[in-house]
């Protein structure tokens, strides 16, 4: 039984140093890096994959979901929707004194949840709530239906084939994609190899100070049966990795170009300076996001959707996108109410690294 070593590749700095430690320390035969295509990404980031190929001498399996089964059985569901059900607004019930009313079971008894307060769970009364006007039908409509029916068809493109499936686009509360587009599909390029009959470590370029959720990830950790995972960067700051990285591998152009990571172009977590330094230097990526809400609004019940959290009903919504009106946002200073007049006078051509790697 052989071990074989998995790195998940992105483009960006942190898995290419896991690739170049993995390359140095275990036999090249057993390395297989993985890129998991989004179908939202620059074109800079192919470019460097196959930079990498070309610099390092290893072939990078390229790995797209296809949703066009689950695409073909929503198709089904609308034609075939004949739901009575009608959902309802509601509102919370407070007695005299203002105090809410808890909501209770069929024996009077107090139904409660569980929830978490800071480090401890507690249990806590469920508030008794009251339905708030006629109501709406749940299943689609008959024009709801000719509109969706006419563009839910596979494109070809994982994230907007998953976003037309899931009838919404991804959110940082709702972050599907990672698990859809990412995860699953390394997942399963794993298990093929433990069913070839191999051990399979999986390289991870994870490091703890990237966000509070990564401070306890494991350096080692078994994760399945003949499956572990492995992340030799979780003590390493963005820095380290550069200066690791740049000994023998130029840095992806797009932290040249201002980005802070390499990932969608944009990422539903895309920050204000991110949006507005993509909107600067590739506004086709914007006007792409904005075809997928046209393309993605047609085919929901509701006939709209948003890339980034609603901005409500402006005239650059009607008339551009919705995204645009975020665009317009990522160009103002405090707290979004007046423009940023230095904003577009960063050259779209200098670099904007946000590592300092033009220094
Ligand atoms: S979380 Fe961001 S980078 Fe990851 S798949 Fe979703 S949109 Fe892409």
């Amino acid at each position: 039984m052989k071990t074989m070593h998995v790195v998940s590749v992105s483009g960006g700095k942190d898995s290419t140093a896991t690739l170049l430690l993995a390359l140095e320390r275990v036999p090249r035969d057993r390395v297989r890096p993985i890129f998991c295509d989004t179908g939202n990404e620059h074109t800079a980031v192919y470019e460097h994959l196959d930079y990498l190929e070309q610099a390092l001498g290893v072939t990078i399996t390229r790995l797209r979901v296809n949703f066009s089964e689950q695409i073909a059985a929503k198709r089904m569901f609308i034609a075939r929707d004949q739901r009575t059900r009608r959902e309802y607004d509601t509102k919370p019930v407070f007695d005299a004194e203002g105090n809410p009313v808890p909501k209770r079971d069929g024996r009077g008894n107090v139904i409660t949840r569980r929830v978490k307060r800071g480090a401890v769970y507690a249990m806590e009364p469920v508030q008794k709530t009251v339905k708030v006007g006629g109501g709406r039908r749940v299943r689609w409509t008959n024009k709801a239906k000719r509109r969706a029916l006419a563009v839910l068809f596979p494109t070809g493109n994982p994230f907007l084939d998953l976003c037309l499936w899931k009838g919404r686009f991804p959110s940082r509360t709702r972050q599907f994609c990672t698990e859809h587009l990412k995860r699953d599909m390394a997942v399963s390029f794993q298990l093929e190899l433990i069913d070839a009959g191999h051990r399979v470590v999986s390289w991870q370029g994870v490091r703890r100070d990237e966000s509070p959720n990564r401070r306890a990830a494991k350096k080692i950790e078994r994760i399945g049966p003949a499956l572990w995972a492995f992340r030799p960067l979780v003590e390493w700051n963005a820095a380290d990795v550069f200066s690791y990285a740049d000994r023998s591998i130029r840095p992806n152009p797009l932290y040249l170009a201002g980005c802070d990571r390499v990932g969608c172009m944009p990422c539903v977590n895309v920050s204000k300076g991110e949006l507005q330094t993509i909107s600067q230097r590739w506004p086709e990526h914007i006007e792409r996001i904005a075809e997928w809400e046209r393309l993605v609004g047609l085919a929901r019940k509701r006939g709209a959707a948003t890339f980034l959290p609603a901005p409500g009903e402006t005239r650059t919504a009607a008339d551009r996108g919705n995204i645009w009106q975020r665009v317009e946002w990522s160009r103002t200073t405090r707290g979004g109410r007046q423009f940023d007049l230095l904003a577009d006078l960063v050259e779209p051509t200098a670099c904007a690294s946000s590592y300092g790697l033009c220094a």
